[in-house]
């Protein structure tokens, strides 16, 4: 028997590894002290356990253990990177380039710029949500100072030209940020190679435990200055003061550790459910798949189910946690509500209003991947029959 409501909705967040649990314990107790007490054994103890955790964060993604500044999620250090790029940056330019499928944290930021003296590009993207090199080149002025476009989508699984993309950014001396929320511990990062300047990303999207996250920052070919957003006593190179969450850092450390070590084999089977997943659904009749069916993450799966609600397809399934297009990420477009994600890539409001997206994880079975898909099937079944008699 399949325990439910079956959980998948790995997006959205992920729940705590019992192995980085393990690992954060002896810090709510014995080890208890502040990592910035640095005259006695327990302040010792907690920025030993800090430096070894940035150690792990830094080596994933192939950074220096110093350029990494923990912050309390991917929001803030979003928030970090466009704002303290833009305020240290402002006698050069004023000129920001994003695009339509960020992150709300990424867009509102630009926005509070916006009305602060800045502009702001926001690059479209092609119908499976992808951004197209050359409209960043195009976008590029004289006054441009940073460009700021996602790994991964959280919505669609889109997988963005970062490589490509950071060339044509080292060449204009354009400071390059990206959102890598959805990837890191998913997808192979090596912000050397990639030309990355800036990344984000966060613990709870990986196994590791709520309020705490990450900013990578190039300390040098070149060196990135930022203006810090929160005044206090200078902790994290003066970027973000704050005593540190020193048990969500040690949680957030072991959690990276452990996605890097596993990535490959696990990829590998999430790619096989997801898969499986989707062709079950795709049989369905009147179903579009949105995003790339290749260079996507390997665990994600978003279908519009024509002449559904969304809500309503939720409603008769409260046995499965997933997310609808018309979700807590949605705005108001005309008259309609759904994710401005969908309605970049094409989506009017009847399609984005049937959508529903899908995200696996670590802890996701193939009886939970074939219960889903028959609950949908004959949810779906059920719906279409009753409005075809005129029911609904
Ligand atoms: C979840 C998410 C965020 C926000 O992360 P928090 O740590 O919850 O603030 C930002 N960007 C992307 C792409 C996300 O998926």
């Amino acid at each position: 028997m399949i325990k439910t409501p079956v959980y998948m909705d790995y997006h959205a967040t992920t729940p705590v590894d019992k192995r980085v649990i393990d690992a954060m314990m002896p810090f709510f107790t014995e080890h208890f002290g502040n990592a910035a007490s640095l005259q006695h054994r327990f302040g010792w103890i907690a920025k030993e356990a800090v430096e070894i955790a940035r150690k792990k964060i830094a080596k994933a993604i192939n950074a220096q253990p110093r350029e990494i500044i923990f912050t309390s999620g991917a929001t803030e250090s979003n928030n970090l990177a466009i704002k303290g790029v833009a305020h240290s940056l402002r006698s050069k330019g004023n000129h920001i380039i994003t695009t339509q499928v960020e992150h709300k944290c990424i867009l509102e930021s630009c926005k509070a710029l916006e009305a602060d003296g800045f502009r702001v590009t926001v690059l479209p993207v092609d119908k499976n949500g992808k951004v197209d090199v050359d409209d960043v080149k195009n976008a590029f002025t004289d006054s441009t100072i940073l460009l700021s476009v996602m790994f991964a989508n959280n919505e669609i699984g889109t997988v963005q030209p970062i490589n490509e993309i950071g060339k044509v950014c080292a060449k204009k001396g354009i400071v390059f940020h990206t959102d890598a929320t959805q990837a890191v511990g998913r997808i192979p990062i090596d912000v050397e190679a990639m030309n990355i300047h800036l990344l984000s990303f966060t613990s709870h999207k990986m196994y590791g435990p709520k309020g705490v996250g990450a900013l990578y920052v190039r300390s040098k070919n070149p060196r990135i200055a930022l203006e810090a957003q929160m005044d206090g006593a200078g902790h994290e190179h003066g970027l973000r003061s704050g005593t540190l969450n020193v048990t969500g850092i040690v949680g957030f450390g072991t959690a990276v550790q452990i996605a890097m070590e596993e990535m490959d084999e696990e990829n590998i089977r999430l790619f096989w459910l997801r898969n499986r997943l989707q062709e079950k659904l795709m049989r369905i009749d009147q179903t579009t798949l949105n995003g790339l069916s290749v260079e996507r993450l390997p665990n994600n799966l978003n279908i519009t189910f024509h002449n559904i609600n969304s809500d309503q397809l939720m409603t008769e399934m409260n046995d499965i946690a997933v997310s609808a297009g018309s979700a807590c990420t949605s705005e108001e477009i005309g008259d309609v509500q759904y994710s401005h994600v969908l309605h970049a890539i094409g989506l009017n409001g009847e399609a984005g209003r049937s959508t529903i997206r899908f995200g696996l994880g670590r802890f996701t079975t193939e009886e939970e991947v074939d219960y889903v898909a028959d609950r949908i099937n004959n949810v779906i079944s059920k719906l279409r029959t009753f409005s075809a008699v005129g029911v609904l």
